[in-house]
């Protein structure tokens, strides 16, 4: 059993968008805050969500959350659906972190450039994948080597493509 509680949703995106990618984060190479594509994801969020939003921090979990009636909603905002499976997952955990907490919720993930919704339900099945996720996540981020990089379409908009690809 490993403690997922310490691992962060954006993790759980990374393991699906580049292993190297969360390898990095995941140790504290943190060259994200100097990206402009992570700006500007933090400005569609801000806009999108000026009015109704409640920030919430829970350990390594940052999340918005609406209440809903006696239900509780995660939102998120995401600038395009070419990681969706990684959205999803992130999403997933999650929803799995607050059931830890004897917490039930939903989430919904909207993608405002598609005008498109995806709801995002934790079922009996979904948890097992992202048990095995959670698993995996946790010893790459044990591993002491860096995966080495291999270059996809998406690494151009990286912050971390000089580190993996210049000099
Ligand atoms: S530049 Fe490419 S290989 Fe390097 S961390 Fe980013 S996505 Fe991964």
């Amino acid at each position: 059993m490993i403690d997922e509680m310490y691992i962060r949703g954006v993790e759980v995106n990374y393991y699906f968008v580049c292993k190297t990618k969360l390898w990095l984060f995941s140790h504290n190479v943190n060259l994200e805050r100097e990206s402009d594509l992570v700006k500007l994801g933090k400005l569609v969020h801000k806009e999108f969500y000026q009015r109704d939003r409640k920030d919430v921090r829970i350990g390594p979990i940052a999340i918005d959350v609406v209440r809903k009636g006696n239900e509780l909603e995660i939102q998120e905002v995401k600038k395009a659906k070419s990681m969706e499976k990684a959205d999803v997952f992130q999403m997933l955990y999650y929803l799995f972190y607050l059931s830890n907490l004897g917490i039930s919720a939903k989430g919904r993930i909207t993608y405002p450039k598609s005008k498109e919704v995806l709801n995002v339900e934790l079922d009996e099945e979904k948890l097992r994948d992202l048990e095995k996720i959670l698993e995996e996540i946790d010893e790459l981020k044990k591993n002491k080597e860096m995966p080495k990089p291999v270059r996809k379409k998406h690494c151009r908009k990286c912050a971390y493509f000089e580190f993996c690809f210049v000099g």
